[in-house]
C-alpha cells in the first residue's frame, strides 16, 4: 500500500493517507473520516496562551486514539510570527511525547536545520525523525541523512536532491496539494530513472517499516 505520509486533505482513499491534524482540527468532519492520523502542534498555529491547552489535547489524543501513527507536524520555523521560545517549548513537548508513546516525529522546519541537527544530537531520540516537505539542496539532504533523518518529499521536490537521497530514507506526501500521491510517485520514479513499480515498492516498504511494523 502506497501511503501518503503527510496530508491536510483526505483524498478519495482515506486509508492510504496519514491525515495531519492539530487541536484546531478537532471539530473538522475529516477528523472522524480519517483512518490514520498524525497529531501535533504546528508552529504556525501556536501562541503562548494556548500552548498548554495544545499539549494537553495532544497528550489525550495520543492516549485515546488508536488511529495515531505519528506525532506531528511539529517543529521550528524562523519565518513565522510565533515567538521562537514558544515554538521551542512546544517542540520539546512533542519530542517528549514521540519518545513516550514510541511514535515517529513528523517535522516542519523553515531555516532551522542547524538547530534541528543540534537537537537530534542532544536528545538521541529512539524514534525516527522525518522532515516533511523537504525542498533543500542535495548537500543539506546529505548531512540530514548522515544524522539519521528521513526525508519526505512533495510535489515541489528538488530533482537533484531526490536523486541523492538513499531510497531507504525517502517518503512521499501531498501536504496541502489536492494531487494524487500515485501521480507524484510516478514523477519521482521518472526523475530517478527507476521503474515506477520498483520505486513504489520501496516507498511502501519504508512507510510500512516506519508506521506499521514497529
Ligand atoms: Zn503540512
Amino acid at each position: 500500500m502506497l501511503l501518503d505520509i503527510h496530508s491536510h486533505h483526505l483524498h478519495e482513499k482515506p486509508d492510504t493517507t496519514i491525515w495531519s491534524c492539530s487541536m484546531k482540527d478537532r471539530h473538522s468532519p475529516d477528523f472522524s473520516r480519517a483512518v490514520w492520523i498524525s497529531a501535533g502542534i504546528h508552529p504556525w498555529f501556536l501562541s503562548d496562551n494556548d500552548m498548554e491547552a495544545q499539549i494537553k489535547w495532544l497528550e489525550s489524543v495520543l492516549l485515546s486514539d488508536r488511529r495515531v501513527l505519528a506525532v506531528g507536524e511539529a517543529g521550528l520555523d524562523k519565518l513565522c510570527q510565533t515567538p521562537f521560545d514558544v515554538q521551542q517549548k512546544a517542540f520539546n513537548a512533542s519530542i517528549r511525547l514521540s519518545e513516550k508513546h514510541r511514535l515517529p516525529l513528523i517535522i516542519h522546519t523553515v531555516r532551522c536545520f542547524n538547530e534541528l541537527i543540534a537537537l537530534k544530537k542532544e536528545v538521541c531520540p529512539s524514534q525516527p525523525w522525518i522532515i516533511h516537505g523537504f525542498r533543500g539542496k542535495k548537500e543539506l539532504a546529505g548531512s540530514l541523512v548522515r544524522q539519521g533523518f528521513y526525508l519526505s518529499l512533495g510535489e515541489k521536490f528538488n530533482p537533484e536532491t531526490l536523486r541523492a537521497i538513499p531510497p531507504e530514507r525517502l517518503l512521499a506526501e501531498t501536504d496541502e496539494s489536492h494531487k494524487d500521491i500515485s501521480a507524484l510517485v510516478r514523477k519521482m520514479s521518472e526523475t530517478c530513472e527507476v521503474s515506477p513499480d520498483m520505486f513504489r515498492t520501496r516507498l511502501c516498504l519504508n512507510a510500512r517499516h516506519l508506521f506499521f511494523n514497529r
